[in-house]
């Protein structure tokens, strides 16, 4: 059987957070470990962000070298993983153009995804056509690298779909070319979309409800310390929910037994905690000073890569420029396999 061709992206609109790391990055360490790939990639989707961002260049621009400090500091290895950069593959725009002639107004439409985002965003008839039209584009990032798995969070399952509607509607239309990608997703649901420290919606730079992978200890403490859990759980004797209840949320996706022998040796596991907590008896400064140890653990290691990191910039840029040559070469090559199939393949007309 052909090994798999892995891509994933995350926009530069900020650094990353611990909703990105369950959600996206632990299983692209664990696809990495495993090394039974033909090709990894990792793209920065600088154009993508752009589609939404296009007031704001600079923090774009200013965010892809921090977006590719916290894929390094998460132990994601450019030896073995081709981290590179969208806007440095032009191709990507052509087959763009040409996937767009594939997809109705309707179609897109209906993207539940986007109509969240858009929501957020509080774009109406201000949509710009750019961000409407994004899931093709990243049809067109995923498709033009042979891509077989996409290690994603739970809100990329329609641009997934749509990709694969695309590819089937290219191979009926000018015959097999593409192979359908799957998406790859975290097990857990708490995990495949992370909530915010609000309790509202997604984690998402978007929302500015995040903990991100390089935040400072005393930052983290705090943003823990102030996250949404019952609000009727106002004395310690009262019953509390865990439904719903951010802290209870994290401690589903970054605690083990193992956290409980380290930090809270007085329960066994997850399960006892929550029904302590359900009974009511239990604060929540406690489950908030236990979530805090756990994190801490976690991010530590991470902030120091990150430092050892910071002090060769130019190192990681020259790495994203270099394999930006790499990517496009093999972009250039779907490219003219897709025109040669659709008959614009025009360059044949001067070999006669
Ligand atoms: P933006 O608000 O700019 O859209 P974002 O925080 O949603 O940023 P993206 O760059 O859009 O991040 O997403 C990159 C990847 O991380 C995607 O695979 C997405 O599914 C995953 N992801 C993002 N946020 C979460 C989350 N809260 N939980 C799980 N996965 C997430
Ligand atoms: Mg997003």
């Amino acid at each position: 059987m052909k090994k798999d061709v892995i891509l994933t992206g995350d926009r530069p609109t900020g650094n990353l957070h611990i909703g990105h790391y369950v959600g996206s990055i632990s299983n692209r360490l664990k696809l990495q470990e495993k090394g039974d790939f033909e090709k990894f990639y990792i793209m920065i989707a600088d154009t993508q962000a752009l589609t939404d961002n296009s007031d704001n260049v600079d923090k774009v621009k200013n965010n892809i070298i921090q977006v590719a400090l916290d894929y390094l500091s998460a132990g994601i290895d450019p030896k073995k993983v081709n981290i590179f950069i969208q806007s440095q593959v032009p191709e990507l725009a052509e087959i763009t153009m040409y996937f767009m002639n594939l997809v109705t107004v309707s179609r897109l439409t209906r993207n539940p995804t986007v109509k969240e985002e858009t929501k957020q965003r509080g774009f109406s008839s201000s949509m710009p056509v750019g961000f409407m039209c994004y899931p093709i584009s990243q049809a067109a990032d995923i498709l033009a690298f042979g891509t077989t798995c996409v290690p994603v969070g739970e809100d990329q399952l329609p641009m997934i779909e749509q990709t694969r509607e695309i590819a089937k509607s290219f191979n009926s239309s000018y015959g097999e070319t593409f192979i359908l990608p799957k998406a790859f997703l975290p097990d857990s649901k708490v995990c495949q979309r992370l909530v915010g420290t609000d309790g509202d919606l997604k984690m998402s730079k978007s929302a500015g409800n995040c903990i991100y992978l390089k935040d400072e200890p005393d930052v983290i403490k705090s943003k823990i310390m102030s996250a949404y859990t019952d609000p009727n759980h106002i004395k310690i004797s009262d019953p509390g929910k865990v439904e719903g209840n951010v802290v209870f949320s994290y401690l589903d996706a970054f605690c083990t037994d193992e956290s409980f022998k380290e930090f809270l040796p007085e329960y066994k596991n997850l399960e006892e905690l929550k029904s302590h907590y359900r009974k009511g008896g239990l604060g929540d400064v406690k489950i908030k000073l236990f979530l805090n140890n756990i994190l801490q653990k976690l991010l530590e290691p991470m902030r120091k890569r990150r430092k050892e990191y910071e002090k060769d910039l130019d190192q990681i840029y020259k790495m994203l420029f270099e394999n930006g040559v790499k990517a496009r070469e093999v972009a250039a090559q779907t490219l003219e396999k897709m025109k040669s199939a659709m008959g614009i393949d025009y360059n044949k007309f001067l070999k006669k």
